[in-house]
């Protein structure tokens, strides 16, 4: 009985492959994106949460910026918690390695950081909803994203970091972080 079944199995996967194989695409079907003609030059690396929530806005955040196909791409839950947890040196161990290898193959010269309100990798850190203290949670952001950017400054002082959150309940999605002052 089983000797039957597995010859009914090989049947099948092997009707199903000839079937099936022809409408596979061919190499040359297959869409290439746009590099820019100025070669594999990415002058920005982001490293955002890989919250599925913020993929289209992070994307459009960027296209807006003029950055289409000038950006490498790192996601780490948490964002710049990913590099900045005591607990997770490996995280920001992997992060700098990656971030120097990028720097090597693709120019790099300007990081920029994106975290945002309502991330559960924070609340998992913390051990508690620090998104019912909107004032305490912009606080802790800061704190994290500051220090990231030492974090990265430590080992690559050349590069330009940038600071930003995003506050996926606003209509417009991005607020802009430059200074202490204009996150509180
Ligand atoms: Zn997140």
């Amino acid at each position: 009985m089983k000797l039957l079944q597995i010859l009914l199995l090989f049947i099948l996967s092997t009707v199903s492959i000839i079937a099936y194989g022809a409408k596979l695409p061919r190499a040359e079907d297959v869409i290439v994106p746009t590099i820019p003609a100025q070669g594999y030059e990415a002058p920005y690396l982001l490293l955002n949460c890989g919250d599925f929530r913020l993929r289209y806005e992070v994307e459009k955040f960027m296209v807006n910026r003029g950055l289409l196909n000038k950006y490498d791409d790192i996601a780490l839950p948490g964002a710049a918690m990913g590099i900045d947890n005591p607990k997770m040196l490996e995280w920001q161990q992997t992060f700098i390695e990656a971030l120097g290898a990028l720097k090597k193959l693709h120019k790099l010269k300007n990081v920029i950081i994106i975290d945002h309100k309502d991330c559960g990798m924070y609340n998992l850190v913390y051990g508690r909803d620090i998104t019912k203290d909107p004032k305490e949670e912009l606080k802790i952001h800061r704190k994290h994203l500051l220090s990231a950017k030492k974090n990265i400054q430590k080992v690559h002082p050349d590069l330009k970091v940038e600071l930003l959150i995003m506050d996926i309940q606003n209509s417009d999605h991005v607020v802009k972080v430059h200074t202490i002052d204009k996150l509180s």
